[in-house]
Protein backbone atom coordinates (compact mmCIF):
# COMPACT_ATOMS: atom_id res chain seq x y z
CA UNK A 1 0.00 0.00 0.00
CA UNK A 2 1.35 3.11 -0.51
CA UNK A 3 1.94 5.97 1.87
CA UNK A 4 -0.94 8.11 1.90
CA UNK A 5 -0.85 11.66 3.16
CA UNK A 6 -3.62 13.60 5.99
CA UNK A 7 -4.27 16.79 7.19
CA UNK A 8 -6.14 17.96 10.16
CA UNK A 9 -6.76 20.61 12.48
CA UNK A 10 -9.09 21.80 15.28
CA UNK A 11 -12.56 23.12 15.25
CA UNK A 12 -11.70 27.09 14.82
CA UNK A 13 -8.66 26.39 12.43
CA UNK A 14 -5.67 27.70 14.64
CA UNK A 15 -3.96 24.73 14.32
CA UNK A 16 -3.40 22.59 11.56
CA UNK A 17 -1.36 19.64 10.99
CA UNK A 18 -0.11 17.70 7.78
CA UNK A 19 1.11 13.82 8.10
CA UNK A 20 3.00 12.54 4.95
CA UNK A 21 2.24 8.57 5.78
CA UNK A 22 -0.54 6.31 6.26
CA UNK A 23 -1.99 6.25 9.53
CA UNK A 24 -0.96 2.69 11.55
CA UNK A 25 -2.67 1.13 14.74
CA UNK A 26 -5.95 2.82 14.57
CA UNK A 27 -7.89 1.93 17.33
CA UNK A 28 -10.55 3.52 19.86
CA UNK A 29 -9.19 3.67 23.86
CA UNK A 30 -11.89 3.75 26.27
CA UNK A 31 -9.60 4.26 29.34
CA UNK A 32 -10.41 6.78 32.31
CA UNK A 33 -7.52 9.11 30.72
CA UNK A 34 -8.69 9.46 27.50
CA UNK A 35 -12.32 9.93 28.45
CA UNK A 36 -11.12 13.12 30.15
CA UNK A 37 -9.41 14.27 27.81
CA UNK A 38 -11.82 14.42 25.25
CA UNK A 39 -14.97 15.21 27.57
CA UNK A 40 -16.31 12.04 25.29
CA UNK A 41 -17.03 8.13 26.10
CA UNK A 42 -13.68 6.79 24.44
CA UNK A 43 -10.64 8.92 22.17
CA UNK A 44 -10.00 7.55 19.08
CA UNK A 45 -6.58 7.15 17.70
CA UNK A 46 -3.74 6.65 15.16
CA UNK A 47 -0.01 6.48 14.51
CA UNK A 48 2.70 8.01 12.92
CA UNK A 49 6.73 8.41 13.17
CA UNK A 50 6.76 12.22 14.57
CA UNK A 51 9.23 12.94 11.75
CA UNK A 52 6.25 12.51 9.57
CA UNK A 53 3.89 14.47 11.08
CA UNK A 54 3.75 18.57 10.53
CA UNK A 55 2.23 21.48 12.36
CA UNK A 56 1.18 23.71 9.04
CA UNK A 57 -0.60 26.23 11.01
CA UNK A 58 -0.41 27.81 14.64
CA UNK A 59 0.78 26.07 17.79
CA UNK A 60 -0.16 22.90 19.56
CA UNK A 61 -1.07 23.39 23.68
CA UNK A 62 0.18 20.56 25.86
CA UNK A 63 -1.35 18.88 29.06
CA UNK A 64 1.13 16.61 30.64
CA UNK A 65 -1.11 13.86 31.71
CA UNK A 66 0.94 11.65 33.52
CA UNK A 67 5.26 11.84 33.71
CA UNK A 68 5.08 9.43 30.52
CA UNK A 69 2.25 11.56 27.98
CA UNK A 70 1.35 14.29 27.20
CA UNK A 71 -1.64 15.14 25.17
CA UNK A 72 -1.81 18.05 22.36
CA UNK A 73 -4.97 20.58 21.90
CA UNK A 74 -6.17 23.56 20.52
CA UNK A 75 -5.60 26.81 23.08
CA UNK A 76 -8.24 28.38 21.39
CA UNK A 77 -11.35 25.98 20.88
CA UNK A 78 -10.13 22.92 22.84
CA UNK A 79 -10.10 19.89 20.38
CA UNK A 80 -8.08 17.38 21.58
CA UNK A 81 -5.72 16.92 18.78
CA UNK A 82 -2.46 14.49 19.47
CA UNK A 83 -1.77 11.97 22.28
CA UNK A 84 2.03 11.96 22.83
CA UNK A 85 4.20 9.26 24.60
CA UNK A 86 7.39 11.65 25.26
CA UNK A 87 10.53 8.58 24.85
CA UNK A 88 8.59 6.98 21.59
CA UNK A 89 9.32 8.31 17.65
CA UNK A 90 5.39 8.05 16.85
CA UNK A 91 2.73 10.43 18.11
CA UNK A 92 -0.93 9.56 17.95
CA UNK A 93 -3.37 11.77 16.10
CA UNK A 94 -6.68 11.73 17.45
CA UNK A 95 -9.10 10.69 14.28
CA UNK A 96 -12.19 12.91 14.82
CA UNK A 97 -9.92 16.27 14.14
CA UNK A 98 -8.65 14.42 10.32
CA UNK A 99 -10.38 16.04 7.31
CA UNK A 100 -11.16 12.82 5.89
CA UNK A 101 -11.81 10.51 9.37
CA UNK A 102 -13.83 8.24 7.98
CA UNK A 103 -10.86 7.07 5.63
CA UNK A 104 -9.50 6.33 9.01
CA UNK A 105 -10.89 2.77 9.96
CA UNK A 106 -10.19 1.78 13.96
CA UNK A 107 -9.36 -2.03 14.05
CA UNK A 108 -9.42 -2.61 17.78
CA UNK A 109 -10.15 -1.41 21.23
CA UNK A 110 -8.83 -0.64 24.51
CA UNK A 111 -9.15 0.75 27.44
CA UNK A 112 -12.07 -1.91 27.88
CA UNK A 113 -12.43 -1.98 31.64
CA UNK A 114 -13.65 1.66 32.01
CA UNK A 115 -15.77 1.36 28.40
CA UNK A 116 -19.86 2.47 29.01
CA UNK A 117 -21.57 -1.05 29.81
CA UNK A 118 -24.32 0.49 27.10
CA UNK A 119 -22.39 1.47 24.87
CA UNK A 120 -22.91 -1.34 22.40
CA UNK A 121 -26.61 -0.44 22.52
CA UNK A 122 -26.70 3.50 21.54
CA UNK A 123 -25.65 2.77 17.45
CA UNK A 124 -29.42 0.63 17.37
CA UNK A 125 -31.10 2.87 19.24
CA UNK A 126 -34.34 4.85 18.02
CA UNK A 127 -32.95 7.93 15.70
CA UNK A 128 -33.66 11.60 16.83
CA UNK A 129 -36.51 13.94 15.25
CA UNK A 130 -35.46 15.51 11.63
CA UNK A 131 -32.35 17.42 12.44
CA UNK A 132 -32.21 19.40 8.91
CA UNK A 133 -33.96 22.16 10.54
CA UNK A 134 -31.15 22.73 12.63
CA UNK A 135 -28.41 22.03 10.87
CA UNK A 136 -30.19 24.88 8.27
CA UNK A 137 -29.95 27.30 11.72
CA UNK A 138 -26.28 27.15 11.91
CA UNK A 139 -24.93 27.14 8.37
CA UNK A 140 -24.95 31.19 8.00
CA UNK A 141 -23.06 31.43 11.15
CA UNK A 142 -20.29 27.87 11.45
CA UNK A 143 -17.48 29.53 12.54
CA UNK A 144 -15.77 25.47 12.08
CA UNK A 145 -12.47 25.41 9.66
CA UNK A 146 -13.41 23.67 6.89
CA UNK A 147 -11.93 20.02 6.07
CA UNK A 148 -9.09 21.46 4.26
CA UNK A 149 -6.47 23.68 4.19
CA UNK A 150 -6.97 26.68 3.77
CA UNK A 151 -4.68 30.17 2.59
CA UNK A 152 -6.12 32.67 5.51
CA UNK A 153 -7.96 31.57 8.05
CA UNK A 154 -10.46 33.02 9.49
CA UNK A 155 -12.10 34.27 5.73
CA UNK A 156 -12.30 37.73 5.22
CA UNK A 157 -15.31 37.39 3.32
CA UNK A 158 -17.71 34.98 4.46
CA UNK A 159 -20.53 36.02 2.21
ZN1 LIG B 1 -8.78 25.66 17.57
ZN1 LIG C 1 -6.73 5.86 26.66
Amino acid sequence: MSDEASTGGCQCGAVRYRIDITLENAHVCHCRMCQKASGNYFLPLARAPKAKFAVTRGEVSWFRSSDLVRRGFCRDCGTPLLFDVLDRNTVNVVLGALDEPAAVKPTFQCGLRTKMPWFDEIDSSEPSTDESEWYAAIAPSIHQHPDHDTATWPLEDRS
